[in-house]
């Protein structure tokens, strides 16, 4: 890196122009508050205002959805949804569970329509964008790309994680069908539908539909291994079939991921020139759902908050420590017995009501909400799972 001519000089350089980098972009640069502000460690004074770069390594090849309960701070992305619903459901073998909510509605996002929104929004502030594929990056501001060294004054990086050895990863393929004749409730989406194969691990049918003829349809799976295509694409075709008695749905787009259920790193380098990371790279993800875009937008807007302060947050996760904890004894339980995931998941359906199933979900819960979940799940595989293995911690 020493030596590296700089081609470029920035004030702040966003690594990465996928949902947390243009929902950064959008938003930067932060303009400085008057007086001081108690959130935050006071590390360095960041720069408050200046010139914002967004580097991105590729065009973006894939286009999905985002699903997300509404709060009031998504309020932007939530008008720009393709369709929301009040009404959801979790189906189990034995059970269907109805949850309603009009206060904190389930959004599906087209992922496109945010992303053209932030970009719209950064490039009328100002902000540059740039196609490179970041190699290193130092703790003096200096980034080597394949096409040169770009000099910054604070360093946000949003590049996916590497989620830990073993980890449970959500693992998906979502196929947009129309089919030939009504079989949705446009009225009701489908979180979680475990009527389909459980033999290779977690694995559910998620539905939303955006009419009764049409509907995005995922194959879902919480496993520690990814399986081939054909797995989730067999089921989709199966659940089409067995539960809607649809065996010539047309395809209409395809969407696919692989999402780590874990903790990530999400520590911010203590250099001269801060390295933020952001997103899933932020620790962004709620490891027991896989859900992060919400908690992005969370995430983004305080980082920005603090700069805007003239601080700089220690940590940009936006979880609660104890949500995290739940979390890990939740994965713990259901990565030792994953037959009990649908039964787990219905007891919650089951103990709340939808505002509270919106609210837990949303990283909003009181202690009494989460009380109320501990107390809907069976407890000796909880009481075992708190057993700290050796080397572990519960
Ligand atoms: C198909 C799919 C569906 C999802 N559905 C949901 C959902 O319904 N609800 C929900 O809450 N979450 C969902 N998620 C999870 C989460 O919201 C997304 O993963 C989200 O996009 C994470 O945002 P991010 O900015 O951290 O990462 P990304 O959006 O992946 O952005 C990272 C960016 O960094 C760029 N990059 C990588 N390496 C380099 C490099 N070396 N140099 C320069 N740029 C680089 C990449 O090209 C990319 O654009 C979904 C994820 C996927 C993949």
């Amino acid at each position: 890196m020493r030596g590296r001519d700089v081609a470029i000089t920035t004030d702040h350089l966003i690594i990465g122009g996928g949902c947390a980098g243009l929902s950064l972009a959008r938003m930067l640069p932060p303009q400085p508050s008057q007086g001081p502000s108690s959130q935050g460690q006071p590390s360095e004074s960041p720069p408050s205002k200046g010139q914002t770069l967004v580097v991105e390594a590729h065009p973006r090849k894939q286009d999905h959805s985002w699903g997300f309960f509404v709060m009031d701070e998504l309020a932007d992305a939530a008008a720009m949804a393709r369709k929301s619903w009040t009404k959801w459901q979790i189906i189990t073998p034995d059970a269907a569970f109805t949850q309603h909510s009009t206060n904190h509605p389930y959004a599906g996002l087209e992922s496109k329509a945010w992303l053209t929104h932030c970009r719209g929004a950064a490039l009328a502030n100002g902000v540059k964008f740039t196609q490179a594929i970041i190699t290193a990056i130092s703790d003096q501001g200096v980034v080597d790309t394949d096409h040169g060294a770009i000099k910054a004054g604070m360093i946000y990086d949003s590049r996916p994680p590497s989620p830990p050895d073993g980890a449970m990863i959500q693992h998906f393929i979502g196929h947009e069908v129309e089919t030939p004749r009504p079989v949705f409730d446009p009225d009701c989406a489908v979180l979680m539908d475990f009527r389909c194969d459980q033999s290779r691990g977690i694995h559910f049918i998620y539905v939303l539909p955006y009419s009764d003829r049409r509907a995005l349809i995922e194959s879902t799976m919480f496993s520690p291994k990814l399986e081939d295509d054909g797995f989730y694409e067999t089921a989709i075709a199966s659940y089409l079939k067995d539960q809607l008695k649809v065996d010539n749905a047309m395809v209409l787009r395809r969407e696919k991921g692989a999402i780590p259920m874990a903790e990530v790193g999400r520590a911010i380098s203590g250099g001269p020139v801060p390295v933020i990371p952001i997103g899933a790279r932020g620790g962004a993800i709620r490891p027991s759902s896989g859900y992060a875009f919400g908690f992005i937008q969370q995430q983004i807007t305080a980082l920005t908050t603090a700069l805007s302060a003239d601080k700089l947050p220690s940590t940009t996760s936006p979880h609660q420590p104890i949500d995290l904890m739940m979390d890990r004894l939740f994965l713990k339980v259901i990565a030792r017995r994953p037959s009990l995931a649908p039964r787990l998941f219905a007891a919650m359906a089951k103990a709340l009501n939808g505002d509270e199933m919106a609210l837990f979900m949303s990283g909003r819960a009181t202690m009494g909400l989460r009380l109320k979940v501990i107390l809907a799940m069976p407890k000796w595989p909880f009481i075992m799972a708190l057993v700290p293995t050796r080397g572990g911690r519960p």
